[in-house]
C-alpha cells in the first residue's frame, strides 16, 4: 500500500468496519504507522469521524434503503459517531457491538490500571529496570490475524505491542525506572484477555573465581542413590548459606568454567564461575561486603562484580579456550633415576595423548576416545619413590589417567616413559593459562 492516499486509507477503514466491529484502539492500530505521537484510539476515532464526514459529503441527504443499510452496519460496528448520526437521520437507536478483537477491553483507563498494579509490585522488588510482556489468548491472536488478512495493510501494530508500549510508558513515568529490552531486573507479564499480571523476577548474576582448599568438595550437593549426601560440603551450598539471606533469594545456583575432580583441590589462580541468585528481593549488595563474607575456610570465592545473563555461557566457554595447570603428587612403584625425569619432561612436550573414557566414570559417560595435548610437564622428586609433577595441558585431559595409564586406555602415559608403574595420590588444579601458540 505504499503511496496510498487518504482516500485509500478511508476505503480500507470502511471495508474493515463493514465486516468487523472494532473499537477505536483496534481500528487505529491497523494504521499505527500513520501519524506520529498519536494513541491508536485517537487514530481510530479520527478515521471513524472522517468516514462519517465523507458519508455526508457523498450522499447529501441520505435517502435510499441502501444508505440506511450501510449506515446501520457502520453504527453497529463502529459505534460513535455513527450511532449518533443514525439516530439523527432515522430516529432509531442502534447498539454498537463489542470489538471483535479485544472484546471492548482496551482503553486508556485499562492501561492506567495495569500500570498501577505493576508499579505496586515493582516497588516491593528493588528493581531498577523492567520489561512488560504480554501473553495473548489464542482467540484474540486468531481474530487479530483474521482482520489483518482482510486489509493486508503494512501500517499496523500488534495488540501485544500496543499493550506493552502503553503500559510500559506509564510504568516508566510513575516509577522513574528504565525499561530494558535485553536485561530487565523484572519482567511483568500481562495476560490478555484475562488481565492477570504475573511478575518474573530475573536472577542477579555475579562473576568471580573460586578456590577449593580442601578435598572432597563437590560443585553441587552430591546425593547418592540411597538419598544420602556423599560429601559434607559443596560450593553451591557454601554460597547458598552465605548469599541466600543477603539477597532474600529463593536459591543460589553456580555455573563454573568446567570442574575438577571432587578429591582435587582448586588452588592458585582459582576457577572462574558465575553465581546465579534466583528470585532475589534485594538486588544490590556492595561487592566488598560480599567478598568479606565469601573469603572463608576451605572454600573461598572472590567476586569481581555483577554480571549479565550471557556471562553464564561465556564462563563455560573459558574452559575450552584456556590451558590448564595441574599439580599432582605421584607414588612410583619402583626406583627412577633423575635421567628418567628429564626424559619425562622432554617426552611430554606438546605431546598428543589419546584417552578412552576413564574406567572410573564409564558408568556415567559414553565410552569414546579423545585426543588432548600435554603442553609441558615439570617433575621433581620428593623422595625415593615420590614425585611431584606440574602438568600443563589442554582442557579436558584426564590427568590421573595420564599418570597411571588406566589399564592402557590412556596412551602414552607416565609409565611409558618412566618404565615403572605410577599412582596419583593428590591432584590440585593450579589454574588457567593462555594456550601457547
Ligand atoms: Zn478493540
Amino acid at each position: 500500500m505504499s503511496g496510498s492516499t487518504l482516500e485509500d486509507i478511508l476505503d480500507s477503514a470502511e471495508r474493515v468496519l463493514a465486516k468487523y466491529p472494532l473499537c477505536d484502539h483496534c481500528l487505529g492500530r491497523l494504521f499505527a504507522r500513520l501519524g506520529r505521537e498519536l494513541g491508536n484510539d485517537e487514530r481510530g476515532r479520527a478515521l471513524k469521524t472522517l468516514l462519517a464526514m465523507r458519508f455526508t459529503l457523498r450522499g447529501n441527504e441520505p435517502a435510499g434503503e441502501r444508505d440506511r443499510e450501510v449506515l446501520s452496519t457502520l453504527a453497529r460496528n463502529a459505534g460513535e459517531p455513527f450511532t449518533r448520526l443514525y439516530l439523527k437521520l432515522y430516529g432509531q437507536r442502534v447498539d454498537a457491538e463489542k470489538c471483535y478483537v479485544c472484546g471492548g477491553l482496551l482503553s486508556r483507563s485499562l492501561f492506567d490500571e495495569l500500570a498501577s498494579r505493576i508499579t505496586g509490585e515493582l516497588k516491593k522488588l528493588d528493581a531498577s529496570t523492567f520489561l512488560i510482556g504480554v501473553r495473548l489468548g489464542e482467540e484474540v491472536f486468531e481474530r487479530e490475524l483474521e482482520v489483518l488478512k482482510l486489509l493486508g495493510l503494512n501500517y499496523s501494530e500488534s495488540i501485544k505491542n500496543e499493550i506493552k508500549r502503553e503500559v510500559g510508558k506509564r510504568v516508566a513515568s510513575i516509577t522513574g525506572l528504565q525499561p530494558s529490552f535485553t536485561n530487565p531486573d523484572v519482567l511483568a507479564i500481562v495476560e490478555f484477555p484475562s488481565l492477570s499480571v504475573s511478575i518474573d523476577i530475573k536472577p542477579v548474576y555475579l562473576k568471580g573465581l573460586y578456590l577449593k582448599l580442601g578435598r572432597n568438595i563437590s560443585h553441587t550437593p552430591w546425593i547418592t542413590r540411597e538419598g544420602v549426601k556423599k560429601y559434607p560440603l559443596s560450593i553451591q551450598e557454601f554460597l547458598d548459606a552465605k548469599l541466600r539471606g543477603l539477597f532474600q533469594a529463593e536459591k543460589i545456583l553456580i555455573h563454573a568454567a568446567g570442574r575438577e575432580d571432587v578429591d582435587a583441590r582448586m588452588v592458585g589462580t582459582g576457577r572462574p564461575l558465575v553465581v546465579e541468585v534466583v528470585r532475589p528481593l534485594k538486588r544490590r549488595v556492595e561487592i566488598g561486603e560480599l567478598n568479606k563474607l565469601l573469603h572463608a575456610g576451605v572454600v573461598s570465592v572472590m567476586i569481581e562484580g555483577y554480571a549479565a545473563p550471557r556471562d553464564v555461557r561465556v564462563v563455560k566457554e573459558v574452559v575450552g579456550r584456556k590451558a590448564k595447570v595441574y599439580k599432582i603428587l605421584v607414588l612410583l612403584e619402583g626406583d627412577v633415576g633423575d635421567d628418567r625425569l628429564e626424559q619425562l619432561e622432554n617426552f611430554f612436550r606438546n605431546r598428543v595423548v589419546t584417552q578412552r573414557t576413564p574406567t572410573r566414570i564409564l558408568r556415567r559417560k559414553k565410552d569414546v576416545a579423545r585426543r588432548r595435548k600435554v603442553y609441558a610437564v615439570k617433575a621433581v622428586k620428593l623422595g625415593r619413590r615420590m614425585l611431584e609433577a606440574l602438568v600443563y595441558c589442554e582442557s579436558g585431559l584426564y590427568v590421573k589417567e595420564l599418570v597411571h595409564c588406566d589399564g592402557g586406555r590412556t596412551s602414552p602415559c607416565f609409565p611409558t616413559v618412566l618404565g615403572v608403574g605410577a599412582r596419583p595420590l593428590e591432584l590440585d588444579v593450579l589454574g588457567f593459562a593462555e594456550k601457547p601458540e
